[in-house]
């Protein structure tokens, strides 16, 4: 059975709509607990993010806590920058029932002390930011921000804009490229160019510090998660889901199926049977070959779908459950199609910072589109050998998880499907050429199917959308302070 935790079976309308559904509850809760009650409720829950990690959510309000400045409050951010590609959950959250996200933020908010809440979009997303601006406008009037000012911060349609560092980076105003990640985020507004050096921060110590305090940042349906965690408590939230990652998750189902869509399941709800009721089932005579979830995990094979889909669950199966968005492959199509789709896809969307990661992934890409025979392309006795090469070197120094995203997406395809690779490379020529599969985020949910942005496979590896590609990366073409409307 479908469930309706945080996505609601119909969109709530107001603020009103949203309290005659218990709604409010979990921010009065969070009040009378105060902040170490609050933070043993979503301890004890066991809440992890949503956002692809599975990072334990009451251990990061913690810390940020521990971690604050006795000088300077703290922001809120919540990550709606959705990208990943067969992922459409957070917009899905956020055109559905924006108070529920906002009263996770009113409560992190009170609990770590802030004054500054931000909701961070890609400016693209005109309906959500629509519905989340009205929204603040009714909650803030019914002083659920006692101390904090709300707003919304709307960025580019870079892939990268989701990794939480190089989300911070453009609420400081620049460009969507990730920082040296330190284990805690430092700071919403306080990172200059230091020695021409953006991004590389200093931790502050635990205690009350005068440095920078760290920002809280947590997904979409992180936070849509907490209010009715306080409200209902920590066992009832348990009451579905599995020991290590309890609750339900918002699966987008795509792909090979009967329909595409969105639907909330309890987390260890075996694979299958999450494509079964969320996307019908694989398309009628065709059997499915494999899954990706997103391009951040190793792909899940037709043999292992009655995984639990949990954190722990498609990980023990070699996979990932990342931010839960199922594209389903079946026995038509082939996977070095697909194997290209992702590695062009994340070689452009690579920002460059880490030359292994550019570089190597455009070779990753570019050997791939030998073996698919595309114009102007012509195998040759080490095209494979390339790509295992490319793949080997392609995380080095990686600031970012996209260059271990190559890895595990691509050398998971080639070790799932050897005979595919190496059939393409012995024919040669004489195979034929071969169609990439497109690998894009979703733009829309439109009767039953999903709708890619199409702009994606115009995209160059600079960021442009000239019709030739500079050859520069994009942080040499654009900069740091890039506009945060780019790409
Ligand atoms: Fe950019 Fe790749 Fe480095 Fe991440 S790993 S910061 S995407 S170059």
């Amino acid at each position: 059975m479908a469930l309706h935790r945080v996505l609601p079976d119909q969109p709530v309308a107001d603020l009103a709509d949203h309290r005659a559904r218990g709604g409010g509850r979990g921010l009065e809760v969070a009040r009378r607990l105060g902040a170490d009650g609050t933070i043993e409720h979503l301890e004890a829950a066991g809440l992890r993010g949503r956002g692809g990690a599975g990072f334990p959510t009451g251990t990061k309000w913690r810390t940020v806590v521990e971690y604050r400045s006795a000088t300077t409050p703290t922001t809120v951010v919540v990550n709606g920058a959705e990208g990943e590609p067969g992922s459409f959950k957070d917009r899905a959250l956020l055109r559905a029932d924006p108070y529920a996200v906002l009263e996770g933020a009113a409560i992190a908010a009170e609990t770590i002390g802030a004054d500054t809440v931000i909701v961070a979009l890609k400016h693209s997303f005109e309906a959500e930011r629509r519905r989340v601006a009205d929204a603040i406008d009714e909650v803030t009037a019914a002083g659920w921000f006692p101390g904090a000012s709300v707003r919304v911060v709307a960025g580019p349609s870079a892939y990268l804009f989701g990794e939480e560092t190089a989300l911070l980076e453009v609420v400081d105003g620049r460009g969507p490229f990730p920082r040296v990640a330190p284990p805690y985020r430092q700071g919403a507004e306080s990172l200059g160019d230091q020695d021409g050096q953006t991004g590389q921060v200093v931790l502050a110590g635990p205690g009350e510090s005068t440095s920078a305090p760290p920002a809280l940042a947590n997904n979409v349906e992180t936070m849509a998660n907490v209010g009715p965690i306080l409200a209902e408590g920590p066992d009832a939230f348990r009451a579905v889901g599995t020991d290590g990652s309890p609750g339900t998750m918002v699966f987008t189902v795509t792909g090979a199926t009967d329909h595409h869509g969105v639907g909330e399941l309890a987390l260890g709800t075996p694979a299958a049977e999450v494509i079964e009721r969320v996307g019908g089932g694989v398309l009628a005579d065709r059997e499915a070959a494999f899954v990706l979830s997103g391009v951040s995990n190793p792909v899940l094979l037709a043999a292992d779908l009655d995984t639990p889909a949990s954190f722990e669950g498609l990980a023990a199966a070699g996979a990932g459950l990342g931010a839960a968005g199922f594209i389903v492959h079946d026995d038509r199509t082939d996977p070095v199609a697909v194997a290209l789709g992702v590695a062009r896809f994340l070689s452009v969307e690579s920002c460059g910072q880490c030359t292994p990661c550019k570089q190597d992934g455009l070779a990753i890409a570019a050997a791939l589109a030998e073996l698919a025979g595309h114009p102007g392309e012509q195998t040759s006795d080490d095209t494979l050998d390339r790509v295992h090469l490319a793949l080997e070197t392609v995380a080095d120094g990686a600031r970012c998880a996209l260059g271990r995203q190559q890895q595990d997406v691509i050398g998971s395809l080639l070790a799932a499907f050897p005979a595919a690779f190496e059939a393409r490379a012995e024919a040669g020529a004489d195979a034929g050429p071969l169609a990439s599969v497109l690998v894009a985020p979703i733009v829309d949910l439109h009767d039953g199917r999903a709708v890619l942005d199409g702009r994606q496979a115009d995209k160059q590896p600079d960021w442009s959308f000239d019709d030739v590609d500079s050859g520069q990366s994009p942080i040499d073409r654009l900069g740091h302070e890039s506009p945060v409307t780019i790409g």
